[in-house]
Order: structure tokens, then sequence, then C-alpha cells
């Protein structure tokens, strides 16, 4: 896997952090929180942190990286306001992420990685592999720039893009810690949600950092025989073991899990499946959201009819689960993660941009 090999990352440094590598260019503290605060609002050229000497400027570009994602392509839903962001990072590989705006507020769907090596059946990131992880700061730019460009203050954070987070752990926990820092955008973790295609190996390390985040635990299947056809990262693994895993996370963090469910017809919608679910939810206490599968044109699966869709639902609730049916929303922009990437791929035959 190429890892990007250049100076120092700026803004994937926390400020104290920041402090200690200013301290070694024998710089004083608080020009660390001078130049977090440029980072803050999305400055990405040191020419243009005006408070700081010519000469330190010079320091830093010398000493770190620093780039500013450029817009590929920005499409805005006719239907409900929805925006999706192609973005080009510094290596001209591309990623996706969406604003989506609700009543209480905008939410992102963040990116984690350049690609995915989980290989679900119904996703359009994973088509080309994996081809990198992003950083913490590249994660972070993705909510920067999209509140910038956007001019719409976001609220909440979902880590639904392109990538599998737990795959990416250590940038996207840093990552958390940036975005949640009260010098920084100071985005509360009870407005976070992280969503695995159920990378049980890493819960115990997640919950042991003790964040107040939801996690989202991508199911899509209550037997193994359906998951294991649909997701290959239910092998070896196994929906019991995933469903133990759940319920020791929720123990030690207290936090209720919710669990992903795209509907595909004839795969995952009958009323059996319904059962097993609800007796999955049950044992963990997790609320349960439907997702109506966004067709992927590479692919053969179709979503669930809406009778499927009303029986499943209604089983859900006969035996007392908290089930949401997510809204669509941004379909008319591709904005199911992963799409626009693949399309632009196509476009320039498989390449990515240069
Ligand atoms: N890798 C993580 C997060 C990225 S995907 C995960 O697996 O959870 C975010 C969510 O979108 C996941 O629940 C994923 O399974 C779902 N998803 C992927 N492709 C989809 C499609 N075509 N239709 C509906 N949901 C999809």
């Amino acid at each position: 896997m190429n890892e990007i090999a250049e100076k120092p990352d700026i803004l994937s440094l926390l400020p104290e952090e920041l402090e200690a590598a200013l301290a070694a260019l024998g710089q004083p503290r608080f020009r660390a929180a001078q130049i977090f605060r440029w980072l803050g609002r999305g400055v990405r050229d040191f020419d243009e942190m005006t408070n700081l000497s010519k000469d330190l400027r010079e320091k830093l570009k010398e000493n770190f990286h620093l780039y500013a994602p450029k817009v590929l392509s920005k499409q805005v839903s006719a239907i409900d306001g929805t925006i999706k962001y192609l973005w080009e990072l510094s290596d001209g590989n591309a990623v996706e992420t969406v604003v989506m705006s609700y009543k209480h507020g905008n939410t992102v769907c963040v990116s984690s990685q350049v690609g995915c090596r989980q290989g679900c059946a119904f996703c359009a990131s994973t088509i080309g592999g994996l081809v990198r992880n992003l950083r913490a700061s590249e994660i972070l730019d993705e909510v920067i720039f999209s509140e910038l460009d956007s001019g719409k203050k976001i609220s909440n954070i979902v880590l639904m893009g392109i990538g599998e987070p737990l795959d990416n752990f250590d940038n996207v926990m840093r990552f958390l810690e940036l975005v949640n820092h009260p010098k920084g955008m100071n985005i509360g973790m009870r407005h976070i949600s992280l969503s695995t295609c159920g990378i049980i190996e890493k819960f115990d390390e997640l919950a042991a950092r003790d964040l107040q985040l939801t996690l989202s635990v991508s199911l899509h299947a209550p037997d193994d025989e359906t998951r294991s056809r649909i997701m290959p990262a239910n092998h070896g693994r196994g929906v019991e073991k995933l469903i133990d895993a759940c319920r020791v996370y929720y123990e030690k963090t207290g936090r209720r899990i919710s669990f992903e469910y795209a509907m595909i017809d004839g795969v995952n919608d009958s009323p059996e499946q319904a059962r097993k679910l609800a007796k999955h939810a049950r044992a963990v206490a997790a609320h349960v959201n439907l997702i109506p599968l966004n067709h992927v044109e590479e692919r053969q699966f179709q979503p669930s009819t809406p009778e499927h869709l009303k029986q499943f639902i209604a089983i859900l609730e006969e035996n007392g689960v908290n089930v949401t049916v997510r809204r669509r929303l941004g379909s008319d922009v591709d904005a199911s993660c992963g799409q626009l990437r693949r399309k632009m791929q196509k476009q320039r035959g498989g390449q990515k941009p240069s």
C-alpha cells in the first residue's frame, strides 16, 4: 500500500504536539496557538499566516507538509440540497464527502480511506480495492473544507464514506481527537458516528478509548450463510462472534450500538431473517437502521420492494426492536459513497487522476 512519504504533516498534529514541534524550531508557545487557529480556519498556505514573521513562514515551509484539497466536482441535489464533493488529494487520489441537511443541523459523511479492502458485494467503494489510508489531516479537511465551501455549519459527523475506519485505526483516532479538540472544530463525540463492517479485533481498543461516539455496525444479514456471501469480512469471524463483541462493547462503554442493514431484494429481507435480526438486536439493545439499498451499476443487487420493507419493519417492531428507515438523501447526485469516485475512475479509464 502506498503511503505518502513527505515532510511531517502539520495539520495532523494536536496543539500540544505542534508546540513541541515549534519549540524544536526555537519558537515560543503562543506561535503554536496562532498557527493552530490559521489551520482551523482552512488556511493552507504559510504565507497567508500574516501574524508570523517571514523568516518563520519560510522555516515552516521547509519543515512541514501542508495542502488544501481541491474540489474535483461538487453536485448539489435538486431534491433535498444534499451536497456531494469529490476532493483531489495531494498525491492525485480522490475521495468523496457528503453534506446532508437535517432539521437538527448539518451532517457530514466523511471517507477514511482511498478505496477499501473489505470487498462487500453491494458496495461501490471497494471495487478497485484499497489504495491507501487517509491521514488524520485529510479526514479533518473533508470536514473543514465542506463547511467552508458549503457555508453550512457542520454539527454532526458520520464516518460512513469510502473506507473501513477500523482498518485505519490510528489515523481515525487522531482525526477524532483533532475534530473534537476545544481549540479546533470542537465537535462533540456524541455527534459523531463510526461505522464498521465488523472488525471485531479492534472493538476492545476502541472501547478502551472511552469515547462517547456511536458505533454503527454494518450487519446486513443475521445469519452466517447470507452474511458471508455479501460481506467477506464475515469469514473467520461470524455473526455470533460479532454479536458477542457488540455486547462486550456495550457493557464496557454503556453506549448503544446501531445496526446498519441495507435491504436487498431476495437476499436478506425474508420474515425469518427479520426475526433473527430482532433476536440479535434485542440481545445487545441495538437500534436497527434500515437502509434502502442504493443500486450500484456494477452490482447485481436490487433494493427490497416496499411491501417486503414494510413487512420486515413490522416484524422488528412486533419483537420490540427500535427501528428507523434511513431517508434517502441526494439520490440524484450519486450520494452513496464510492459511486462518484468510481464514476470518475471509469471516465479516466481506471486511472487515478494525475
Ligand atoms: N466500512 C464501513 C463504513 C463505510 S460504508 C462499514 O462497512 O460500515 C457506510 C454504510 O453504507 C455501511 O453500512 C455500508 O454497508 C453501506 N453501504 C455500502 N454500499 C451500499 C449500497 N449500495 N446501498 C446501501 N448501503 C450501502
